[in-house]
């Protein structure tokens, strides 16, 4: 706060900090981008969840269409996606009619308590439900335990199941969904909107913070190929700025993804133990993502038991 309010004052020059809007209104001003016309996104920060960010860590928005709301990501707790229904209603009294649950990461899904008393369509791949099953109230636990019982929500499930393909109609454009293979994780649904030509592949694009792999190494690599021949120009990631020109953002990602697959098979044909490669492999990544340290471990220790079965 202090920092943005000293830029805010230098730019301003000679006008006094009362003259300033009040601090919580120009946070909240500068948090949501209108990346294209009715469509809203708050970047999130490349941290991992605590209780000064209420785990809205995660790129969330929403899309306001001619009948009325869609959601593209909920929030990562109950407070999140209660900070997002708030900036909903700031700036449209439509019905919010769906809520995207992108992925079972609670990043990505806690916030979907938040919008329970709509009563919108929760859509999800249809292999969250399973997800939710296995991993849910283990999120919820150590949430609650971060944040606090009362902020970290619950465990929301799809009421609408996405198999291979689905479309959603707003009025004046159309959602393409598309439930992916197995890649960052095993339940990855991407939406491509018609309305503004912008592609949301969620945590299948990861912009500046380093991926994190949770599904398969080989299989986000047919994902890639998959959401490239959409055609779009320009996406909104699951992590990192609110929009990003499409193809070098993906060719970086990729870059990783191959380093990751590429250093993993030698060390396994090299006969190098788990324990070694999950601090010798990627290396050459370290300083281009942010929580590299953090991920790339877990991510190496994913590729080796995927890969050493080739
Ligand atoms: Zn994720």
């Amino acid at each position: 706060m202090i920092p943005s309010l000293t830029r805010r004052a230098a730019l301003l020059g000679g006008l006094c900090l009362c003259c300033l809007p009040r601090p919580g209104f120009a946070a909240d001003a500068l948090s949501m981008d209108e990346v294209a016309p009715g469509v809203f996104i708050r970047r999130g920060p490349d941290a991992e969840a605590t209780p000064e960010n209420a785990d809205g860590i995660a790129n969330i928005g929403f899309i306001i269409g001619r009948d009325g709301v869609l959601v593209t990501e909920s929030g990562g707790s109950l407070a999140d996606g209660q900070w997002l229904r708030r900036e909903i209603a700031r700036r449209t009294d439509k019905p919010i009619r769906y809520v995207m649950l992108t992925h079972v990461h609670p990043d990505h899904v806690f916030g979907a308590a938040a919008f329970r008393g709509d009563n919108p369509t929760f859509v999800g791949h249809a292999a969250l439900r399973g997800a939710l099953d296995a991993r849910g109230e283990f999120y919820r636990q150590r949430l609650a335990e971060i944040l606090g019982g009362d902020k970290a929500g619950e465990v929301v499930y799809p009421t609408m199941d996405v198999k291979d393909g689905a479309e959603i109609d707003l009025g004046d454009r159309i959602l393409r969904l598309t439930a992916h293979g197995s890649a960052h994780t095993t339940c990855d649904l991407s939406m491509f909107d018609t309305g503004s030509g912008l592609l949301f592949p969620a945590d299948l694009l990861f912009v500046g913070r380093v991926p994190s792999l949770d599904g398969s190494l080989l299989g986000w690599f047919k994902e890639i190929e998959r959401l490239k021949a959409m055609g779009a120009a320009d996406a909104v990631p699951g992590h990192g700025p609110t929009r990003v020109a499409f193809a070098p953002a993906m060719a970086d990602l990729a870059r990783y993804l191959s380093a990751l697959r590429d250093e993993t098979r030698k060390a396994v044909a090299a006969g190098v133990p788990i324990e070694t490669a999950v601090r010798t492999v990627a290396q050459g990544e370290k300083d281009r993502w942010a929580l590299f340290d953090t991920y790339n471990g877990r991510n190496v220790t994913q590729a080796y038991q995927e890969l050493e079965w080739e």
